[in-house]
């Protein structure tokens, strides 16, 4: 039996998009609550961004 060549399906997760917070300089990855001001959000939480 050969082992390391199983394939896992890659979940939907893995495709979801990612920034850049401008103000801690972290990655963050795209939220529910940002589907539909995703070009707009430029932090990764209220306490960077200061406002929600
Ligand atoms: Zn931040």
């Amino acid at each position: 039996m050969a082992k390391g060549s199983n394939r896992r399906k890659a979940t939907a997760k893995a495709d979801l998009p990612q920034k850049t917070c401008v103000s801690c300089g972290r990655p963050f990855t795209w939220r529910k609550k940002w589907e539909r001001v995703w070009d707009e959000v430029k932090y990764c939480s209220k306490r960077c961004g200061g406002r929600g």
